[in-house]
């Protein structure tokens, strides 16, 4: 059975308390629309300012209900392993008990399995196909999808499709509030979900990875999604607004700036988390940047990637999405094994992340 979320907020408490010494609950500043309070979870024997840190983001769209399971499960799986000195295995990706324990003292792992517990309640017990949050709609909009922002459109990056993209790129996002799928929300980090992300971001500056598991696919995705990837010319980039009236066309010859250090990095870690869900039980999910067929604005693996080239003081965070299994809501013996995926995916990058950065 999925989880609900009141059984998400519990298991947080309840792996805290049976494992004190290597997890610590930390409280998120905003209350969503309808008043729920959501927590991080960091999973480590070390102190927050100690040693590099990933933030796993799950349930940002209410209707993908496995990688909220997800989050939790991996967070239980590793408390328990390294508490009694095992291993792990999902199918045929195995992880030994000192890899295990070099995750927990090597690095923070902060879990917000849920960052959209209003929707996801909502899709659990009403609208099982709902996507964003619950904002309330605007006043003079009727109907019940203009209720909510698409989370993933939201956050701080080229967040004004009008503004920042070609008008003929075909940017998947919507400044109408009644669009019932992608609606970007009446500004950027508008929602509170999306300021408790940038929270944690800005609270813990030893994150480096960030990744956004989202569903369904399947694929993993590397940053940009804004346009594609180019290496050569760095003034192409998301600040130059010289680009903002082509910016997201495909085969232009411009795109967006990334290093090639940083690419090799990211696109080398997407290739280990594939490996390792892949041994599962051999699904290919693959690898691709972001942009993939069409681009993106407003989501949370460019944002998090952007901070640092808006501003130098910020750490650099590789943004990741996994987009897990092949359908929103599977049985859950289907789930089951899409979280055995997304668990080695994700503790692959845990174990490879450290030495595969760069800086
Ligand atoms: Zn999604």
């Amino acid at each position: 059975m999925y989880l609900n979320v009141a059984e998400i907020e519990s298991a947080i408490t309840s792996l805290h308390g049976a494992y004190p010494a290597s997890s610590e609950t930390i409280d998120l500043p905003h209350l969503t629309h309808d008043g729920r309070a959501t927590r991080l979870l960091r999973v480590g024997t070390r102190q927050s300012d100690e040693v590099p840190a990933i933030l796993l983001l799950g349930g940002m769209h209410a209707r993908e209900w496995v990688p909220p399971d997800a989050l939790i499960s991996l967070a239980a799986d590793l408390l328990e392993a390294h508490d009694i000195g095992t291993g792990l295995g999902y199918g045929e990706s195995t992880f030994t008990a000192a890899q295990v324990e070099r995750v927990l003292e090597e690095l923070n792992l902060f879990f917000l399995p849920c960052v959209n517990p209003d929707g996801r309640h909502f899709s659990q017990t009403t609208s099982a196909m709902w996507r964003k949050n619950r904002r309330p709609a605007p006043e003079g909009s009727v109907g019940p999808s203009c209720v909510g922002v698409d989370l993933n459109r939201n956050f701080d990056f080229v967040w004004d499709h009008k503004a920042k993209f070609a008008p003929d790129a075909d940017v998947h996002t919507s400044d109408k509030p009644c669009d019932p799928q992608v609606y970007r929300g009446p500004a950027a980090a508008s929602e509170p979900e999306t300021r408790n992300v940038v929270w944690a971001l800005d609270s813990h500056p030893r994150i480096r990875w960030m990744v956004d598991v989202h569903s369904a696919v399947p694929v993993i995705l590397h940053n940009w999604g804004s346009d594609q990837n180019q290496s050569t010319t760095p003034s192409d980039n998301f600040r130059n607004p010289d680009l903002d009236t082509v910016r997201g066309r495909p085969d232009d010859g411009i795109g967006e700036f990334i290093a090639e250090p940083d690419l090799k990095s990211a696109v080398e870690l997407a290739e280990r988390m594939n490996d390792a869900a892949r041994a599962v039980r051999g699904v290919d999910y693959g690898v691709e940047p972001a942009y993939g067929l069409y681009p993106t604005s407003g989501t949370s693996d460019d944002y998090a990637y952007s901070r640092h080239v808006t501003d130098p003081a910020d750490a650099k965070v590789y943004g990741f999405t996994i987009e897990c299994g092949d359908t929103f809501q599977p049985v859950f013996s289907e789930a089951e094994q899409v979280i055995r995926e997304v668990s080695a995916a994700l503790l692959a990058l845990a174990l490879n992340a450290p030495e595969v950065a760069e800086d």
